[in-house]
């Protein structure tokens, strides 16, 4: 279909299970977000996934794949499922290939406390929770993936950190620190002088005011590679002085994440650490229906709830399409940062406070113990859109 020039091709994945139900409630809040801002996508539904393969032999197509590595965008809902599996037992998971070919080696996970959603932590300062997990995508343990050997008396994987990735995780993660503290001293001012109201009501001064802080998390006390992930990290700092730059073993970190995570903001890790202390931090927040993602490289990037396809409650409507519309949201933001234009900013934010806004003002997904399901919760982030953007 051929589109404008100023229009930008959003190839969408809804995949199995959940993946397609909060797929398309965030497209029904994509779609007017859009008019509004006048900003022009044109979404592309591409097929994918477990029930790809069951049907088609093939979890994803190369034409698949290339109509999705030549769009400007990949939102992906999610894939696999528990029944469907590859010839040796490996479950279907062309997401992780996605991360592989087109080198998405950032994997930004925020986890954020949204008004209104009730966090596991009774620590009135949990509502201050806003940390980022960049999750290194595309090397770590999960280099081993195709390439475990095992026999009858050994299995053995390969942890693989390189220089190039490891300099472009750290620079990426100190840029993104640069930004957030930015975007927090940005708002501090506008709420001093009234001209908005603050958008995370729950902040306190002191959270707000906060410089950037890249925590690595590593295990340098046991592997040599980690040691080495850490001198490049410090190599790296070195171009950042108005950042703060730590680092954190993976183990204290997982105390941490628990006894006080509202000290922290950006944690860069590998791989499999990423893998787990994702779902902790999702835990954190309200669970996995708040947890967004994006998958970024140099060239591409995925957007996706960091969820999977929630077999036990698929095809009934009780997904939170939450961290979809999150996902989106960083979408808009990344496309924006880009060159797309102010409006692809200004929409990303308007996505996110009308998320806030509709938890603030009552909205309660199954997975919070509420009644409003996937469809409820994306028309009550709809009605919040401001009217005339
Ligand atoms: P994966 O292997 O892809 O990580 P998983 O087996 O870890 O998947 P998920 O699909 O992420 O499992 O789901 C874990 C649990 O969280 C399930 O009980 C599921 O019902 C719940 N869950 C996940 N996503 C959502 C959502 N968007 N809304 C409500 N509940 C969810
Ligand atoms: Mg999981």
């Amino acid at each position: 279909m051929p589109t404008p020039s100023n229009t930008l091709r959003i190839a969408v994945l809804p995949g199995d299970g959940i993946g397609t139900e909060v797929t398309e409630a965030t497209l029904a809040v994509l779609e007017p977000l859009a008019k509004r801002h006048g900003i022009g996508l044109a979404f592309e539904t591409l097929r994918a996934g477990a029930f790809c393969y069951r049907d088609t032999g093939t979890a994803m197509s190369e034409e698949t794949f290339a109509a999705a590595a030549s769009a400007d965008a990949i939102l992906l809902g999610a894939m696999g499922w528990p029944e469907i599996r590859t010839a040796d037992g490996t479950e279907i998971a062309p997401q992780l290939d996605l991360r592989f070919r087109l080198n998405l080696y950032a994997g930004v996970r925020p986890f954020r406390a949204i008004p209104g959603v009730p966090v596991a932590l009774a620590d009135p300062r949990a509502r201050d929770i806003d940390l980022v997990i960049v999750r290194e995508s595309t090397e770590g343990l999960f280099f081993s993936r195709d390439r475990g050997t095992v026999s009858h008396d050994m299995a053995e994987e390969t942890l693989r950190i390189t220089r190039p990735v490891t300099e472009k995780l750290a620079r990426f993660s100190f840029e993104l620190a640069r930004r957030r503290a930015e975007a927090r001293s940005g708002r501090r001012a506008e709420a001093r002088s009234g001209r908005r109201a603050e958008a995370h009501s729950g902040g306190r001064p002191e959270a707000r005011n906060r410089p950037g802080v890249v925590t690595l998390v590593d295990k340098a006390n046991v592997f040599r590679a980690f040691a080495f992930m850490r001198g490049i990290f410090a190599e790296v700092a070195a171009e950042f002085p108005d950042v703060a730059s730590r680092s954190h073993y993976v183990d204290a970190m997982a105390l941490d994440l628990v006894r006080r995570p509202w000290e922290f903001d950006v944690l860069p890790t590998e791989n499999m650490f990423g893998d787990i202390l994702s779902d902790l931090g999702a835990g954190l927040v309200g669970g996995m229906g708040f947890a967004p993602s994006a998958d970024i490289g140099d060239a591409h990037a995925v957007f996706q709830p960091a969820h999977g396809t929630a077999p036990d409650i698929a095809g009934r409507g009780l997904a939170n399409p939450t961290a979809t519309l999150l996902s989106a949201a960083m979408m808009l933001d990344w496309l924006g940062a880009r060159g797309a234009g102010q409006g692809f900013a200004d929409a990303a934010a308007e996505l996110e406070s009308a998320v806030d806004g509709a938890f603030a003002a009552g909205l309660r997904s199954p997975d919070i113990g509420g009644r409003d399901g996937t469809a409820a919760v994306a028309r009550a982030v709809a009605q919040r859109l401001r009217p005339g953007g």
